[in-house]
């Protein structure tokens, strides 16, 4: 019998997506190593980086594709159906089994009536992405209301969220206000220490930095056997 649930996100959490996707758009600059610049840089995952690389003249094109382009382009590639998981993935989602928990994947990579707004067959790769690198899983959900979802998981399943996991410091301090404690990852772009409001539910507890997957392993065992006693 299961006896919780756990939430993972999957980019930039399970899925290395901005240094994919960074290689790829390398392509378009010469001379600049957008991998030292992008993935260690502040910029979260939008277009903004791209744009700025560009404009100050790195840039061989013309024209920048657009973010909803090069998102479409990278779900064609290799890099998205094959490349591989962070270290400690395969690993985290065997603890959580073992501790006879239910992992739910929560993705921002399309929604439920439209999971292939973003990228072609979206739904179908990172199922089979998931398959072929063994991380277990109960469910694949696509959707843009992350804390929306997790409350009906909770109802639909009668069975407590013990933890969620993110990479981004806005879903990770929204769904640490509605409740769930949240495992963060130290990220170059989460400015935790200029935020008072992510400062205030780490000292509550809701909120707990981890450095890497084995690290949000460790933390995750520790609090399901706080909950088991
Ligand atoms: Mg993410």
């Amino acid at each position: 019998m299961p006896k919780f649930q756990v939430i993972l996100d999957l980019d930039n959490t399970l899925y290395p997506f901005r240094e994919n996707l960074t290689q790829l758009m390398q392509k378009h600059f010469v001379g600049k190593d957008l991998m030292k610049d992008y993935v260690h840089s502040k910029h979260y995952l939008n277009g903004s980086f791209f744009e700025w690389a560009f404009r100050t003249g790195y840039g061989k094109l013309n024209k920048l594709p657009s973010w909803s382009q090069n998102l479409r382009e990278l779900g064609n590639t290799r890099l998205f159906t094959h490349g591989k998981p962070y270290d400690g993935a395969q690993e985290l989602t065997d603890k959580i089994s073992s501790l006879d928990g239910l992992v739910f994947i929560l993705t921002h990579r399309g929604t439920i009536d439209s999971p292939d707004i973003y990228f072609d067959n979206g739904f179908e790769k990172t199922k089979q992405w998931l398959a072929n690198y063994n991380i277990k899983h109960h469910r694949l959900i696509f959707t843009q209301k992350k804390v929306e979802t997790m409350r009906k998981l909770e109802q639909e399943y009668n069975l407590p969220i013990l933890i969620s996991l993110e990479d981004a410091k806005e879903n990770a301090v929204q769904m640490a206000q509605a409740g769930f404690t949240t495992l963060l990852l130290e990220k170059t772009y989460n400015n935790i220490n200029s935020d008072s409001l992510a400062q205030e539910l780490i000292s509550n507890g809701k909120l707990i930095l981890v450095k890497d997957l084995h690290e949000a392993r460790e933390k995750l065992e520790e609090i399901a056997h706080k909950f088991e006693n």
